[in-house]
């Protein structure tokens, strides 16, 4: 019997769909809009026990898997090639426990973020993993790519978020430690492992993730400033004076196009989104306008007035949905991000005249986003872009992935940010844990 038809015996029709089935459901591509694929099938295991009997059955046939959350990635890391089979965890959905007294939800990996963020606000706790996406996102890909965000500068990424995990190895193992424990030292950390491999390592079926007081006294502004080293002054200021909870920069090219003159009719060298927790936003903001340090400066005076800050960092251009934009997420050292951002922004209008670029990102925690704009995106200009976004990333000492994950779109260009002996230790890794290599096959390495 080959892989299909043995999945359909074990599994039943309903998990696993074929043919004409497919086309209605499956996905051929995450957000990046690179994946051309249908398919061979599709298997939509609503328990732990199926997806542990599914990949048993593909790992007996060699069969490569791969696993799709809710394919909103960037970095083409749930695409399927002609004849993968796809695994969705989308019925694999729903908060199991809200544990008040550890300060941890049970969360199975199918389960809309938002959805579990809505859960904990309910229970009166702060989920505090959030990004753009949160309406689709789910927990599974949010950690199988240890995703970043827009709250890490106060919370971190996904992985400083994970408590406990279960995940089901290549042959159908069940590696079940849903600790609740903060504090957890026995042996190797396989969960911060397979936090952020992208599915090469293991499927994650469920987590603990940690939860937090729900903030006080949120706060946010939108700060006009004249050049980046005001940016820098602002965010050691921040630093001293505030609790903060998000810094986000916009260089002018991005807000304006993104809406900014709503805020600021003339549009300013750099705008900052500061969000803050405890109330201590505006003292903080006189005295940067006193310092000189912050030129002008909206506070929301509601929710609205925060959601159309938002608004405008969320972006009329939404992050990769377009069909002519390449994106880039890189993290580079905080004091360097605006020489990369000059030097970047030259060397694209030198080889490709017809190219806007648009940079904006977390700063605060290190992360540069970059949009480029290219009407009708050629194979080889798209690979232009790639070589000198990334050449200059590893000339500056950042990396090549800050929180999009390496997929498939980064894979080749790994090399720019792992050292020839990390890559080697990956690959033994990889061979460890799926000797058959079915797991995701050509993602990452
Ligand atoms: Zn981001």
């Amino acid at each position: 019997m080959d892989a299909v038809s043995e999945l359909q015996a074990a599994l039943g029709p309903q998990t696993v769909l074929t043919g004409a089935a497919l086309a209605g459901v499956a996905q051929r591509s995450d957000a990046s809009g690179t994946g051309r694929d249908l398919p061979l099938a599709l298997l939509r295991p609503g328990s732990v026990a199926d997806v542990s009997t599914a990949l048993s059955i593909c790992h007996r046939h060699r069969q490569p898997v791969v696993p799709q959350g809710g394919m909103t990635g960037l970095a083409g890391g749930a695409n399927c090639r002609p004849g993968d089979i796809a695994l969705s965890l989308a019925r694999l959905q729903g908060v199991e426990e809200i544990d008040p007294v550890a300060g941890a939800m049970v969360v199975r990996a199918g389960t809309v973020l938002e959805t579990a963020q809505n859960a904990a606000e309910a229970a009166g706790f702060l989920l505090p993993v959030d990004l753009g996406a949160r309406g689709s996102c789910q927990i599974g890909g949010n950690i199988a790519t240890n995703a970043g965000g827009l709250r890490v500068i106060r919370y971190g990424t996904v992985r400083e978020n994970l408590l406990g995990l279960e995940a089901v190895q290549a042959d159908g193992t069940v590696l079940s430690h849903l600790s609740r424990m903060q504090k957890d030292n026995t042996g190797y950390d396989l969960r911060n492992l397979i936090a952020g491999s992208e599915g090469t390592l293991a499927v994650v079926t469920r987590a603990v993730l940690r939860l937090r007081p729900l903030p006080e006294g949120i706060e946010t502004a939108v700060c006009a400033l004249d050049s980046y080293a005001a940016v820098l002054a602002l965010m050691a200021l921040a630093r001293k004076r505030v609790m903060l909870s998000a810094f986000e920069v916009m260089w002018a090219d991005y807000f304006e196009v993104c809406g900014g003159r709503r805020l600021f009719a003339d549009i300013p060298p750099f705008a900052v989104i500061v969000e803050t927790e405890g109330g201590q936003l505006e003292p903080f903001l006189e005295t940067a306008l006193e310092e000189g340090i912050v030129s002008d400066a909206l506070v929301a005076q509601s929710r609205a007035d925060a959601r159309r800050f938002w608004e405008v960092r969320e972006g009329a251009l939404p992050e990769a949905q377009l069909p002519d934009i390449a994106n880039f997420d890189l993290s580079l050292p905080v004091a360097l991000t605006d020489d990369y951002v000059r030097a970047c922004r030259a060397r694209i209008a030198a080889a490709l005249p017809s190219a806007r670029s648009f940079f904006f990102g977390h700063v605060g925690d290190s992360n540069l986003h970059i949009m480029v704009e290219l009407p009708g995106l050629p194979e080889a200009d798209v690979h232009a872009l790639d070589r000198i976004a990334y050449d200059l990333v590893r000339d500056m000492g950042g990396v090549v992935s800050a929180e999009h994950g390496i997929g498939t779109l980064k894979r080749d260009w790994l090399g720019h940010s792992r050292s020839t002996g990390e890559l080697a230790a990956m690959r033994a890794i990889k061979a460890a844990l799926d000797p058959a290599g079915i797991l995701n096959p050509g993602k990452v390495l």
